[in-house]
């Protein structure tokens, strides 16, 4: 087995492309991290034809080698639970964004905003992934013409305001390509906004460069937006390259997926929304687990979600609590829950997250 300590000792360790040039591809080398399960062996064989596998070396050293548990093993190393959803294992676009898009990968649902998937690849390939569709697909990779189509669509249209970098992952993309687009992007008058979505500074927190930084920093309003799902990923390295996105002046988010039997408990989310806010990082969305071929053993219900964001309101600061939600196709529905009850005359009821009622009176005009 490989020793953790050594291996982060070496320089090469910290060198984003390094990282990415040696990701875990196979069982041999992902038994050098930790001793796999003969159900992840095999999950490892068949869920190959569906969905694509790989791990940095960074985000592997994470990883619990004795424990199949390990919630940041779960969320990257196939199980065959995904083999036995009833949903189908292909092709699936919940939130219809194939039909929302009126160029390649330029997904218009909201009429201020787009999400402009420009780069189809990841660093790692999550288990429960929304855009399993085509992350990784070759098929969705943007090349300059198709990345200039959408630029030229956003151009076009006036009413957008805030473009949002997303795919697969905007910083897999070299700095060139990346301030490429941002530059143009940024030329466009009617673009208030540019926004970054990666899950870079969790699976591959080095990516975050001196470099990249300087280009956020000549673009700006850029916001960030990033993706930790368990206080276990708020390591030192990852702490610095928050740091680092908001030094470079972006104000930094983070999204949160709900997984079960990864972070279904107000605990657990209360730590790590705690964490984050401890690195200047604001919980931005906790997302519903969309219904995805292959992940039915990451879903929780709805109302399991719901109380739990009732327990985080009464545990945390305000700040540290994300707005929970459920992707539709006709846009994201809050489902935190609101506290109102009902009208009741000249009053309005209203419900503690303690579950103390109060009656404000509240007169129609
Ligand atoms: C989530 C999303 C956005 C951004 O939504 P916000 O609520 O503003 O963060 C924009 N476009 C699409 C298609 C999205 O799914
Ligand atoms: S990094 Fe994001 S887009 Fe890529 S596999 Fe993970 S969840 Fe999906």
């Amino acid at each position: 087995m490989i020793n953790r300590e050594e291996m982060r000792s070496k320089p090469e360790w910290s060198d984003w492309k390094w990282q990415l040039r040696n990701r875990i591809t196979t069982p041999e080398a992902l038994a050098e991290w930790i001793n796999l399960t003969d159900d992840e062996r095999q999950a490892i064989q068949e869920t190959q034809a569906h969905f694509r596998w790989q791990i940095t070396p960074y985000y592997a050293s994470l990883m619990d080698p004795d424990d199949p548990n390990c919630p940041i093993r779960k969320q990257v190393v196939p199980k065959m639970d995904e083999m036995s959803d009833d949903l189908p294992l292909d092709a699936l676009d919940p939130l219809e964004e194939l039909a929302h898009s009126p160029v390649k990968n330029v997904v218009h649902n909201y009429g201020d905003r787009v999400a402009f998937i420009v780069a189809a690849e990841c660093a790692v390939y999550c288990r429960y992934c929304l855009r399993k569709r085509m992350v990784g697909d070759s098929e969705y990779a943007m090349n300059k013409a198709e990345l200039q189509e959408g630029i030229d669509y956003i151009a076009r249209t006036p009413q957008i305001r805030d473009v949002l970098l997303t795919g697969g992952d905007p910083l897999i993309l070299s700095d060139s390509n990346i301030e490429w687009i941002i530059s143009r992007l940024r030329a466009i008058p009617h673009v208030e906004i540019i926004r970054i979505g990666s899950r870079l500074p969790v699976l591959n927190p080095f990516r975050i460069t001196d470099s990249l930084c300087e280009i956020i920093s000549k673009y700006h309003p850029i916001w960030v937006n990033t993706h930790y799902n368990h206080i276990k990923e708020l390591t030192p390295e990852a702490a610095l390259a928050c740091d680092k996105i908001t030094r470079s002046g972006a104000p930094l988010g983070n999204q949160t997926v709900l997984l079960k039997g990864v972070n279904n408990s107000s605990e657990i989310l209360r730590d790590l929304f705690n964490g984050l806010v401890k690195m200047r990082v604001r919980p931005y969305y906790l997302y519903q687990a969309q219904l995805i071929g292959g992940t039915k053993h990451f879903r929780t219900t709805i109302e399991e979600g719901k109380k739990i964001m009732n327990e985080l309101r009464g545990s945390t600061s305000g700040f540290a609590i994300p707005t929970y939600v459920l992707d539709t196709p006709y846009g994201k529905v809050p489902l935190t829950p609101d506290g109102y009850v009902q009208r009741d005359g000249e009053f309005v009821e209203v419900k503690s997250y303690s579950g103390k009622h109060w009656k404000e009176h509240n007169p129609i005009d």
